[in-house]
């Protein structure tokens, strides 16, 4: 069998490296087919932060797609709950380059659900996605090389999540652990790789412009890479992105299970690279933390079943305003702080962070949100009246 080929493209403009990149590729005849692009633009950030899909990216993707003659083109993109989209798409540039380029900018969640069944599930039996699915032939994931906080690595296969419909997103992160026995893997990795089965990009371009290491896929460290990466092969793309990153793709927990799964190849020595000294380029990404750990001594952290997105929230929280959170220590001095949807025992006057909390908000301070900002949070702290009696009233 032909091995996959993977294209591995470094310079400094994202525009004429992607170009590079794609033209190294050799495309299937495009013509007459419906193309959704799907960047990563699922947060509020500047194009240049790692964060999101460099415009330039899919600007350059959309011209080389209309050089091969693709009918029509839409950019879509479902962001994380809580994120207003238009914003998103405003802040991260993608509205910018749909206006210049004519193409269609949509928010994947604001179309009806559907269901996707996963055949050979073992921890997901279908999904919802978003049926604008339907109205593409061709989808091309164009995530940023990242770090993740949960999954060690966000690439092509991870950034297909925001295909999926609305809350559904979440709902990957609070699969219960005990669903999954295999040692070594987090239920996430097992949702990612099963999702995969039925959302599996047919193009994955990479942007590794300026990537994110350590505590991605939101609060690490912006790293100037300038690579682009192209591969028909989303899993090999990924694998080699991977490996670029330092990282042995082979324990990446979701990359491994999609390789189980006959999805495509991982090891490197089994890809077929262009160019085959690909690794001169290779700068090692600080990896993202192995636990969150709140090292504050006064900081009492209750975690059942949260996601990165409120453990990341907390740390940026505390970093920020952990001097200021005197008066919401309880009677044993420590502040006591909840996140998680499988929440079940806190204390009296704990700090609720997170939608996932909801059900336990009469215990305590309830933050909403999914994730609520970090400013958010200390917001609701002031306007909250704190009584420490026997009988606390949390509410104003
Ligand atoms: S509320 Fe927090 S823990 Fe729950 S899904 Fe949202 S971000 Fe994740």
């Amino acid at each position: 069998m032909k091995p996959s080929l993977v294209v591995v493209s470094k310079g400094k403009s994202p525009y004429s490296t992607t170009l590079t990149a794609l033209r190294s590729f050799t495309l299937p005849n495009l013509k007459g087919k419906n193309v959704l692009i799907k960047p990563n633009a699922a947060r509020m950030a500047s194009p240049g932060d790692g964060v999101t899909t460099h415009p330039l990216v899919v600007e350059a993707t959309i011209d080389l797609l209309r050089e091969r003659g693709a009918k029509e083109m839409v950019i879509g993109e479902g962001c994380i709950f809580g994120v207003d989209a238009q914003a998103a798409f405003e802040k991260t540039g993608l509205k910018g380059v749909s206006q210049k380029k004519g193409v269609k900018l949509i928010d994947l969640d604001q179309f009806e659900p559907e269901e996707r069944i996963i055949p050979d599930g073992k921890l997901l039996k279908k999904i919802k996605v978003s049926s604008a699915l339907n109205d593409f032939d061709w989808v091309i994931s164009i995530p940023v090389m990242k770090t993740h906080m949960h999954t060690r690595v966000s690439l092509s296969i991870k950034n297909m999540k925001g295909l999926l419909w609305r809350r559904e997103k979440a709902k990957l992160h609070q699969l219960r652990s005990n669903q999954r026995t295999d040692p070594g893997y987090k239920t996430l990795d097992l949702a990612i790789s099963e999702m995969a089965t039925v959302l599996k990009p047919d193009l994955a371009i990479i942007d590794g412009m300026v990537g994110m290491e350590g505590m991605g896929p939101a609060y690490g460290r912006s790293k100037e890479m300038g690579i682009i990466i192209v591969s028909d092969h989303a899993l090999s793309a990924d694998a080699i992105a991977a490996r670029l990153m330092g990282f042995n793709p082979e324990i990446i927990p979701h990359l491994k299970l999609c390789s189980e799964r006959g999805m495509g190849e991982i090891q490197p020595q089994k890809i077929w690279i262009k160019p085959k000294d690909y690794l001169k380029w290779e700068t090692p990404f600080e990896p993202p933390p192995s636990t969150l750990s709140i090292s504050y001594p006064d900081v009492v952290l209750y975690d059942e079943g949260s996601c990165s997105g409120c453990l990341s929230t907390l740390l940026v929280f505390l970093q920020e305003y952990h001097p200021q959170l005197n008066r919401y220590h309880l009677e044993d001095k420590n502040i006591h702080i909840g996140i998680g949807k499988h929440l079940k025992t806190c204390p009296e006057g704990i700090i609720l962070v997170g939608n996932c909390t909801a059900g336990m908000k009469k215990r305590g301070i309830y933050v909403q949100g999914c994730p609520p900002v970090s400013s958010q949070i200390m917001k609701i702290l002031s306007q909250k009246k704190r009584v420490l009696s026997s009988n606390p009233s949390w509410d104003i």
